[in-house]
Formats: C-alpha cells, structure tokens, sequence
C-alpha cells in the first residue's frame, strides 16, 4: 500500500478515455511517458501516442482516436450516439406500452373466462335445483299411486 507506488503515474493502472470511454492500456511507468508540445499545449504522450493528457492537472486521458480527431467530427458522433439513445429509449417505451395493452388484454380475457365460469356454475345450480324438484314431483306421484 502507498508509499513504494506512490511515485508512479497514475497512469499505471491504466485510465479510460474521458471522450468516449475506451480502456486505455496500463503503463509500466514514467518511461512510457513522453511530454511534447501538440496543438500548441504541453502534453503527456502514454506509450508512444496510445493516448494522451494534458500536463495540467485538471486534464482528462484521450485515447489517440480522439486526440487526432477534430472536435466538429467528436461533437457530431456525440450527437449521434445521443440520437442513437433516444432512438433506443422510444422503442422501448413502444415496447412496454405493447406489453401493457397484451398484459391488459389477458386479464380481460381472464375476467371473461371467470364470468363465463360462473354463469355455467349457476346454470348447474339451476339444473341441480330443477332435478330436486322432479324428484321430489316423482315421490310425490309414488305416494298418491300408493294411495
Ligand atoms: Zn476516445
């Protein structure tokens, strides 16, 4: 922990690109770590132009895509993704409305289907009822042939 590392980059635990997210390789230490002058700034170059940082604090690591790549081009391609998500997001909405009306479909049809179940229920409760009364009709019909 801490102090024998402490002198290393920060860079040896590899970083991720602050403009579009790549994994950026791990450097072995300051000697894959080069400071030129690019686009008129003072800048850390990680193993030989794999990807870059700003030699000011605040700086973000950019993978070497997007350091050679004008910032219109960048903008644009943000701008895409962002479509692209929005896109994305609209369809699964449509989706889960889909679902939902299937979802509300099947209880209707399950409500049906209980309806149907209990009217068949009653109607044999009826049946069962009209069956009592005939037998009871017979019986009666027995006892006054006996008489
Ligand atoms: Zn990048």
């Amino acid at each position: 922990m801490g102090g024998i590392y402490s002198n290393e980059p920060m860079e040896v635990a590899g970083a991720v690109c602050s403009k579009c997210g790549e994994d950026l390789p791990q450097i072995r230490g300051w000697r894959d770590i080069k400071i030129k002058k690019i686009y008129g700034k003072w800048t850390h170059e990680f193993l030989g132009g794999m990807y870059y940082r700003e030699k000011i604090p605040t700086a973000k690591h950019v993978c070497k895509t997007c350091f050679w790549t004008p910032e219109h081009i960048l903008k644009k391609r943000e701008q895409e993704a962002a479509e692209r998500a929005r896109a994305k997001a609209e369809e699964d909405k449509a989706e889960t409305m889909r679902l939902q009306a299937k979802a509300e479909a099947a209880k209707a049809e399950a409500l049906k289907a209980t309806a149907e179940l209990m009217k068949a229920k009653s109607l044999s409760d009826i049946n069962t009822k009209e069956n009592v009364n005939e037998s009871l009709i017979r019986h009666d019909k027995h006892i006054i042939d006996i008489e």
